[in-house]
């Protein structure tokens, strides 16, 4: 142990000790550092609008929007004002007994264009929190209304809701979590509806009526002890990009109503226009009861997440001070001015540069492009809400066989894709695209070219 003093050092930051130093002493998230720690590391040191740079001054396309969070790029002109404008007021003041005007005007700004009925904002650091207290709030309610025995939740196979226990409670997603199953709590599983992979036929309409009904059987059976149907309106990202067939999420909506069940939409990863529309829940005007968001809510400059409730739901913990009706929880940075700041410069950004309305074209050039991949004999199949695109690879197109798991054929493309300019994060073997909102069309035509590119090579190498 040394002091503090010696312990921080004053220096310019060098690439070669800085990488020793990252082997050294950081433990990175979801990498196994046995690899990382053999492997040459990419160290960022700037980025402007959809561009990284590294510490060798190379450039790379942000492909997956620094983890589906940025919105209108990197140092956009007025949101890093904004954070400056409010770095010279405060940097950070409890929310705990106290209160601050960019979280107020934020909340304000939330409710008007959230969906229909959701009237109060909650806040947090990180999506997994905002579910989290979406399930917290979920089950302190029915306590609180006179249900006392509806606690348990349903959520679909393969979901993916963050990491802290609570959140990976309700996912799905094997891979990641069996290793905590002793620790989460007991959940119902619905159906996930995976055309590409569905029993006897992937028809649109069957999958969704098939995977209603396997929803519904279990509402039916449960619903005395069901708190919240937890889900991810319109695409389950995590789980390799699964899109659901038009009037799913309507109807799930419907069976909730009917079953007196609450409906929490998680879109911390669909929300602030990434499926083409400002939340993904507006498409079918699904209004859900709680809605999680985080990810590109401060356009993707700091960590910031929220939970709108209802009002409904906010009056059933309203009550005298002994009855114990309070919500009781909180983070340290609850409400961080900063954060908070920067949300609301990035939702103007949304309305002064037409943002979703410019996105339309972009869509539709990437669905035209993408209908090429299918030459690609490893292409399997490709999904896509807006700018949420996933492509599944697979060793044999004709029988759907998967990749063996070992073969790694998401990082292989990846990393080919890397050495032509393009930062890419796959799930498994599914290839991910997830831009800035904001890019060019020339700028997506190169995420395009460079991502064709990189799966046909390693087609040819199979
Ligand atoms: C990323 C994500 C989360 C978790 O958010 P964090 O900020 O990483 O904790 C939760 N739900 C969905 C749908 C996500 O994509």
């Amino acid at each position: 142990m040394q002091s503090v003093k010696t312990a921080v050092k004053k220096k310019a930051y060098k690439k070669r000790s800085l990488e020793a130093k990252d082997k050294k002493y950081v433990w990175h998230p979801f990498t196994q550092m046995k690899d990382w720690e053999k492997e040459k590391i990419t160290i960022i040191r700037s980025g402007s609008g959809v561009w990284l740079e590294d510490m060798d001054g190379k450039r790379y396309l942000d492909g997956v929007s620094s983890l589906w969070c940025n919105v209108h790029g990197h140092r956009v002109k007025e949101i890093d004002a904004a954070v400056k404008k409010q770095l010279n007021a405060i940097s950070h003041s409890t929310f705990l007994g106290l209160s601050n005007g960019p979280a107020i005007l934020l909340a304000e700004a939330l409710i008007r264009i959230a969906p229909a009925g959701l009237a109060r904002v909650f806040y947090s650091d990180s999506g997994s929190e905002a579910v989290e207290i979406a399930l917290k709030m979920a089950y302190q309610y029915w306590r609180q209304t006179g249900k006392p025995a509806k606690t348990k939740f349903v959520k679909l196979v393969n979901a993916y809701h963050g990491d802290t226990l609570g959140s990976v409670s309700v996912g799905g997603i094997d891979l990641f979590h069996e290793i905590y199953r002793p620790l989460l709590f007991e959940t119902f599983s619905a159906p996930s509806p995976y055309r590409y992979r569905w029993p006897g036929g992937s028809e649109a309409d069957r999958v969704r009526d098939e995977a209603l009904s396997g929803l519904e059987k279990v509402l039916a059976r449960h619903h005395q002890e069901i708190a919240a149907l937890v889900l991810e309106p319109l695409m389950q990202g995590a789980a390799g990009m699964i899109d659901q067939p038009s009037g799913y999420i309507s109807r799930a909506r419907e069976l909730t109503r009917k079953y007196n069940v609450l409906l929490i939409a998680d879109e911390v990863a669909t929300g602030f226009g990434r499926t083409g529309s400002l939340f993904a829940s507006r498409q079918e005007n699904a209004a859900p009861d709680l809605m999680a968001v985080a990810k590109g809510l401060s356009g993707g400059y700091l960590p910031l997440a929220a939970t709108l409730a209802t009002e409904k739901i906010y009056s059933a913990f309203l009550g005298e001070y002994q009855e114990f009706k309070t919500f009781f929880h909180g983070h340290t940075f609850t409400a961080n001015p900063l954060a908070c700041s920067a949300a609301l410069a990035s939702l103007k950004l949304f309305g002064k540069n037409r943002v979703l309305e410019k996105l339309e074209l972009k869509i539709s050039l990437a669905q035209r492009r993408l209908a090429d991949f299918y030459n690609i004999p490893i292409v399997g199949d490709i999904r896509q809400a807006g700018f949420m695109i996933g492509i599944e690879l697979v060793k044999d197109a004709k029988t759907k066989e998967p990749f063996p798991w070992r073969e790694k054929i998401g990082l292989r493309v990846t990393r080919r894709a890397k050495k032509k300019g393009v930062i890419l994060r796959p799930l498994g073997p599914v290839i991910v695209l997830m831009p800035p909102l904001t890019i060019s069309h020339e700028e997506l035509n190169f995420l395009l070219d460079v991502t064709y590119e990189s799966i046909r090579e390693e087609a040819e190498d199979q």
